[in-house]
Order: structure tokens, then sequence, then C-alpha cells
């Protein structure tokens, strides 16, 4: 059969249950000429490929034959869930490694916090963060873990791969090791562009907004205490994870330490910690930078979405570069912190605490999109101590 451009190919791997006949019945709701079978091995998987030629009169495609596609792939995905929903011990070790990251960089970002404080905050605010992050990992654990079989099942692929470690090489071994560590730096900065604009999206969409809104509640914000709602993979995945899954950015072999320090990067910008990255942060986000995008200041308001790197920020003109000194409060004063397990999972869909926001706020009142700004980007002052 000659192959065309528009050539379909449905892949078939390791299910034994399922047979070549029951595999043609799915193929023939849209392609009424037979196809060609072929089977070969990928990675010790048996997979059968089935090509049709689209170019062939009898095999347009037609609306029903669309929407038999998209059931086909349903049950594609179905399948896999099945096949590996059970797979308990492959997510606990997930959870594990997720948690174990998150335990070590916190808690050096805690010691930071007692030796050299900006704030003190409670005891109970560490230990609520603590349980918040087991809940989070937990639920996106589970969440990744099907967004990965999704992927895989869907076949997607990257449509360009852009390989800083290709370019930036050398065979000086001091020059490679920069180099790697700074392919390392421009994969982290080019994906960072994707979470700028999620988060612009997160500050202006009403719905994303109230998602987010739960991270912006916090007021005792530490590197333990700085949890998101549990929902936000799901906004991370269409904002960031899909787009990085066409666009790939790929660095060298970067050397742990600086794997290290950039993972400690992201637990250091909610630290209440005095310590910071100095004139670095002109590139890098920190805990100075990230707080102003938390401050309950109205002169704060729309600023510092980025998170890995300021570079964005200073593009698309939402940079404001913290004084000295300048260390606001955080939180909204109309939304206290959840406290309890059910506030934090209940923090969005809470009728109750949004009515009284909106009530509370009229004074305050610009309305923007179903919002107003109070409720939207945060007070423009708090009283840390009632929601303590
Ligand atoms: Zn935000
Ligand atoms: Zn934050």
């Amino acid at each position: 059969m000659q192959l065309g451009p528009a050539a379909v190919q449905v892949i078939h791997a390791g299910r034994e249950d399922l047979t070549r006949e029951h595999w043609a019945i799915s193929i023939s709701t849209f392609a009424r000429e037979p196809s060609e079978e072929r089977v070969i091995p990928v990675n010790g998987v048996e997979r059968i490929i089935w090509e049709m030629d689209t170019h062939h009169p009898n095999n347009r495609f037609c609306n029903l034959g669309k929407f038999r596609i998209v059931h086909f792939v349903v049950r594609q995905f179905f399948g896999a869930i099945k096949m590996h929903v059970l797979d308990v011990g492959e997510m606990a070790q997930l959870f594990v490694k997720a948690f174990k990251l998150v335990a070590i960089f916190a808690t050096a970002c805690v010691v930071l916090e007692v030796i050299f404080p900006a704030y003190r905050y409670s005891f109970a605010s560490y230990i609520r963060g603590a349980r918040n992050w087991i809940i989070r990992i937990g639920c996106g654990t589970l969440i990744w873990h099907f967004y990965a079989l999704g992927l895989k099942w869907l076949g997607v692929k990257p449509l360009v791969t852009i390989n800083f470690g290709a370019l930036l090489h050398s065979s000086n071994p001091i020059a490679n090791t920069g180099f790697a560590v700074l392919s390392g730096v421009l994969v982290a900065i080019a994906g960072d562009f994707f979470y700028y604009w999620m988060h612009r999206a997160q500050h202006a969409v009403p719905f994303l907004w109230r998602l987010h809104a739960t991270h912006h509640s916090i007021r005792e914000l530490t590197a333990w205490n700085c949890n998101h709602h549990i929902s936000e993979p799901f906004v991370y995945a269409a904002f960031v994870a899909l787009p990085l899954a066409l666009i790939h950015f790929e660095s060298g072999v970067v050397p742990v330490a600086a794997m290290a320090l950039i993972t400690f990067q992201a637990h250091l910008s909610h630290s209440s910690t005095r310590f910071n990255l100095g004139p670095l942060r002109y590139l890098i986000g920190d805990n100075k930078f990230h707080r102003i995008h938390h401050s309950t200041e109205f002169h704060h308001r729309h600023k510092n979405y980025g998170f890995f790197t300021t570079v964005w920020d200073t593009i698309f003109r939402t940079a404001y570069w913290p004084k000295t000194n300048e260390w606001p409060e955080v939180g909204m004063r109309n939304q206290p912190e959840p406290l309890t397990v059910r506030d934090f999972i209940m923090f969005p869909f809470d009728q109750r605490r949004w009515r009284k926001a909106k009530a509370g706020s009229g004074t305050q009142g610009i309305k923007t999109g179903g919002l107003n700004a109070v409720e939207r980007d945060g007070p423009i002052h708090s009283d840390r101590s009632s929601a303590i």
C-alpha cells in the first residue's frame, strides 16, 4: 500500500487480551479499506501497527469517523488506566521521592529562617504547611501519573526540540561544566515563559483566580507553609507541561550541585528569611522578589509573576524591584488563610467565604470581570493577627 503524508498509524502495545479482529473493528469505523498490518518490536514490546492510506477515496474521514476516533482514543486511555491504576508501588515511589525533595529544601530554608529571620511565624503554621504538602503531593502524584499515561497513549511527541546542551559544548572540562550549568539555567528560563503566562491567566480569569487565591490567602508565608491548591497540577498541565511536551527544551548533563541550587531556589522564593540572592535577583527570582507578588500593598499589585527567573517580568514590564528593607505583609484581607484540611481543599468552592469577601470589600470595589479588585489581587492592607 502506498502511504501518503496523511497516513494514520494505530499503535497497540502489549494488550494480549485484544484480538486482531477486535482492533480491526476499531479501525474499520474510520477506514473502509482493509489496512496493512505490521508487527515490530519496540523496546522489547511487540507493537502492532496498522497503516491506512487516507488518500484512498474509500478512506476519507466523515464526521462519524472523526467522532469514532475520539471514542477510540478515550477507550485507549481508559484501557491504560485499567492497566496501570493499580501500580501503587510506582506511585508510592513517586510520592516518597517528591516529599523527600520538599523536606530537604524546605527544611534548609527553615534553618535560614531561624538564623536570619525576616519575620517569625507560629510553629503551628509549619505543621500546617507540612500537612498540606502531604495532601498536595499525594493528589499531584495521582494527577501526574494519569497525565503521563495520557500523553503516552495519545502518542504526544515533541514537535521541536531545542537542545541547549548540544549548543553549549566545549572540549575544555572547566568551560564545559560552566556550559552545563548555563544550559540548565536556560532550560529553566525557557520553561518559566509558560509559567509566567499561566500565572497571569490565574490573576485574570475569575475561576482560575479562585483556585490560585488559596495560595495567596496564606499570611504566615514560609518555605514550608506555601502550598497551592490541590487543583494546581491541572492548570500547570494545560499551561506549562503540555506546551513543554510539544516544544521540548533539553540541557546537557547538569551537575547535581547546580540542580540542587535550582531546586533550592524554588523553596527560597517563599521563605521568610533575610537571606536573599542580592543583585542576582535581576536574573533569578528570590524571596524578596516573590514576596512582592504576595504583598497586600496596593502599589505591588500585578507585579512579579515569574518564578524561576525575573527576565519575563522585565520584558513584559511587570517587574517591581524591592527596596533594601521592603518586606511587606502578605495574604488577603477578606480571605483568612485556610486552617483545616476541609477549608484548604474547599477554599475555591466555598460560597460563604466568597460571598463574605465580596460584601466586606464593597467599599474598595473596582469591579473587574465579576470579581472586584480586592478579591482578585488581595487586599490593600492586612490585619495579620486576625488570621492567626
Ligand atoms: Zn499569584
Ligand atoms: Zn507564591
